[in-house]
């Protein structure tokens, strides 16, 4: 099961094997927002409620096109933080315990100059070493343990704002600790 948190000064860094912790972290809707940024679960209600009898298929295939167009004009748009001061405070009390932070999108590796502006405009410094991209083809899960083969046994706190993800690392690693992050966002995931 994941935890909900509201904010990171929830994340409770305390785990066996300390010194090896491993924080990975998402970036879209867990960091920060950007306005015009909208879920794919938004593209599929709508699609949804507007052509009910399509097959599943086609709305499916109408969605992604939908969730992929604006996912690309999102990474133009200055992004919002959910939780500067917490992120912050985050980053401070991993690197007093020696871990390490680990970035990790479902964005495409195309979008790397995009995510730094993004990164600095808040204030947020960026490292491409640590920052991953999953191009939405690999569970998050999965990336961590085949991309980059970081041992089962590793202790690793993972925060995300989607279950789906969650779900897919508290099942690669079930000594995981698994944080979803909650925005409570007007902006996002509320078609009207
Ligand atoms: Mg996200």
């Amino acid at each position: 099961m994941s935890i909900p948190i509201y904010s990171f000064n929830s994340v409770d860094l305390s785990m066996d094997r300390l010194n090896e912790l491993i924080v990975v972290c998402d970036i879209d809707n867990t960091i920060f927002y950007t306005r015009s940024f909208k879920t794919y679960a938004y593209f599929y209600k709508l699609v949804k409620s507007n052509f009910p009898n399509n097959s599943e298929d086609l709305i499916y295939a109408d969605s992604s096109r939908l969730f992929n167009e604006n996912r690309k004009d999102s990474y133009h748009t200055n992004p919002v933080a959910t939780d500067l001061i917490g992120f912050l405070r985050l980053l401070d009390r991993i690197r007093e315990i020696g871990g390490k932070i680990i970035y990790l999108t479902a964005r495409p590796k195309s979008s790397a100059s995009f995510t730094k502006t993004q990164f600095e405009s808040i204030g947020l410094y960026y490292d491409d070493s640590n920052t991953h991209y999953t191009n939405n083809t690999i569970h998050k899960g999965d990336y961590l343990n085949e991309i980059l083969e970081i041992d089962r046994m590793t202790p690793i706190i993972f925060i995300d704002d989607l279950d789906e993800n969650l779900n897919n690392v508290l099942q690669t690693y079930p000594n995981s600790k698994c944080y979803k992050f909650i925005y409570d966002n007007p902006n996002i995931n509320n078609p009207k």
